[in-house]
């Protein structure tokens, strides 16, 4: 029932309940809500701020400055600086993110048979039993006809042309209105994340909120785990506050993303060999397409087609994403008046992206001011298909009659027409040639049934150690070529599950 918001004062605010969940989103606010629902007592702690969908700020800018962590500053240490995207928000990145619901592919569960020793035949069945329960929780449908927008519909147009395979989107959204506006937070508040379903149903139910709220550490005596502290930030000024205490009965689930679930046990001394190791992720890049007449990005459904056809073989996942003019002008090169022509012409601009399904592995670790550090490099083979996947949406641009496309890739011509492609088929492999960005993250607390190769076993709880648990991307051993927050929610609804049967 309680939030307890942003607070200042020198008495530090003390709390005690059955399980502590640190973190919001996919994670986190599926565990918070299974627990809730088996009658326990829950305190959700929360780094980010409350906001209900109408405070969502209208710009850009603002959305960097209040939905996301660090401002959208994170990137990766390697050969290329690649964006890492998170939201810091109550809701998580389930607040930015497009919404798309995409079950757990059969052969990921034999990926981890075989690759870290999953002994439970009952998981597929049982994540796929939950997947149906929460697409029903989240009204999860096909983008609706009237919110498509021409973007998404020549896709699926270029996809029949092409003869390969490309369906409509299923997304967590009642309602969509078509204003291509999710990656800002859906001001209309349509997009189902956990902030508008989960986290209010666990306060109705009598859970406690803490926001603007990071987790500093966790509290515990020879590997038994009790609770959780730090101090409140205030959103805007982070100026800190008072400090808070939150003692857990029975456990404490972290949830608090792939980069920073892994840092909270590093700063409480819980280090073990594998934490911050396994680090991957699905590395997009997008490509630009010019055609005679309006397409109108900002009109119709975010992500509304997707194409899972080369998913095997090189390993992509082929997408549209409209995106708002103040993010698009950073692709348009040049100056003055080029610039401004260029400007003009948004309207008559779709992007579309490619996502390699990656094998390269990297690493988490503490960076400058104790903050999550991720050093990965693209290896040539995810080089290769990366590539492969920008000339896959080259090839769908000109199927259905773009004049030209710009593929943001260093050492080619700004713009490429039809019978240019050659150029791209011959385009650099170096990482730093290349506009790629990381929003699907996996791995640091990895999951497995070996101590000293992964951090927590299939349970999610923390090996060596009693009452801690991890149930967020971070357990994620393997990418799953495809969207990742149906297979979060449901492997942190089969952890929150089994702890509460096992009455812990
Ligand atoms: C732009 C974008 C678009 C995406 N689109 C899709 C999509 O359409 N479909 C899909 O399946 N996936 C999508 N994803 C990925 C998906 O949203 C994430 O994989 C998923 O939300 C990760 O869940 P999580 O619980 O691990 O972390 P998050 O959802 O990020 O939640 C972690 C929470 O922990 C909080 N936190 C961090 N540190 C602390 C601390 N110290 N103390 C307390 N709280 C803390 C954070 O503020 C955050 O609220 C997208 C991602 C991005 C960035
Ligand atoms: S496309 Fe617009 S209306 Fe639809 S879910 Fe996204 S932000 Fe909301």
């Amino acid at each position: 029932m309680t939030h307890y918001a942003y607070q200042t004062g020198r008495e530090t605010l003390e709390l005690e309940v059955d399980y502590v969940v640190v973190g919001s989103g996919a994670g986190g606010g599926s565990a918070a809500v299974t627990l809730a629902r088996g009658g326990a007592s829950v305190a959700v702690v929360e780094a980010g701020a409350w906001r209900d969908p109408e405070d969502y700020p209208y710009t850009l800018y603002g959305a960097f400055r209040d939905l996301f962590d660090e401002w959208g500053s994170s990137v990766t240490m390697g050969r290329a600086l690649s964006p890492v995207l998170q939201a810091r928000t109550m809701g998580g990145t389930t607040v930015i993110n497009s919404a798309i619901v995409v079950r757990t592919p059969g052969d990921i569960f034999q990926l981890w048979k075989d690759q870290v020793g999953l002994d439970d035949p009952d998981m597929p069945e049982t994540i796929w039993t939950y997947q149906d329960q929460i697409e029903r929780e989240l009204s999860v449908c096909p983008v609706p006809t009237e919110s498509m927008g021409r973007s998404n519909v020549l896709a699926l147009q270029a996809a029949e042309n092409l003869g390969i395979e490309g369906h409509v989107i299923e997304r967590s959204v009642k309602g969509c209105l078509g204003q291509a506006q999710c990656l800002q937070g859906c001001r209309a508040g349509r997009k189902q994340s956990t902030n508008v379903t989960w986290i209010p149903e666990v306060r109705r139910r009598g859970g406690t909120v803490l926001s603007c709220a990071p987790v500093r550490r966790l509290m515990h005596t020879q590997g038994r785990v009790q609770g959780v502290e730090g101090h409140f930030v205030h959103p805007q000024t982070r100026k800190k506050g008072s400090r808070f205490q939150v003692r857990a009965r029975r456990a404490v689930i972290v949830a608090a993303s792939v980069t920073h679930s892994p840092m909270i046990l590093w700063r409480s001394g819980l280090k073990t060999p594998a934490l911050g190791k396994g680090f991957r992720a699905h590395p997009g890049t997008a490509t630009l397409g010019s055609f005679d007449d309006p397409v109108d990005m900002t009109v119709g459904a975010t992500q509304g087609m997707a194409s899972t056809h080369f998913r095997n073989d090189p390993g992509l996942k082929l997408e549209t994403l409209n995106m708002p003019l103040e993010l698009i002008a950073g692709r348009l090169a040049g100056a003055g008046k080029t610039l401004m022509d260029r400007v003009q012409n948004y309207r008559n601009l779709a992007l579309w992206v490619a996502a390699v399904r990656a094998q390269s592995v990297g690493t988490i670790r503490p960076g400058i001011g104790g903050k999550p550090q991720v050093f990965y490099t693209m290896n040539k083979a995810d080089m290769l298909r990366l590539r492969q996947g920008s000339i896959q949406l080259a090839h769908l641009f000109f199927a259905v009659g773009a004049k030209a496309i710009m593929p943001g890739v260093h050492g080619l011509p700004y713009a490429l027409g039809p019978d240019q492609i050659h150029l791209l088929e011959n385009a650099s492999l170096d990482p730093r040639a290349w506009t790629s960005i990381l929003t699907h993250l996996f791995g640091g607390c990895t999951m497995g049934a070996e101590a000293g190769k992964s951090v927590c076993d299939f349970d999610g709880k923390v090996h060596g150690t009693e009452g801690l648990y991890v149930a967020d991307a971070s357990i994620i051993p393997s990418v799953l070529g495809v969207n990742p927050q149906h297979t979060i929610m449901a492997l942190s609804r089969r952890i929150a599950t089994r702890l509460m049967e096992r009455n812990l």
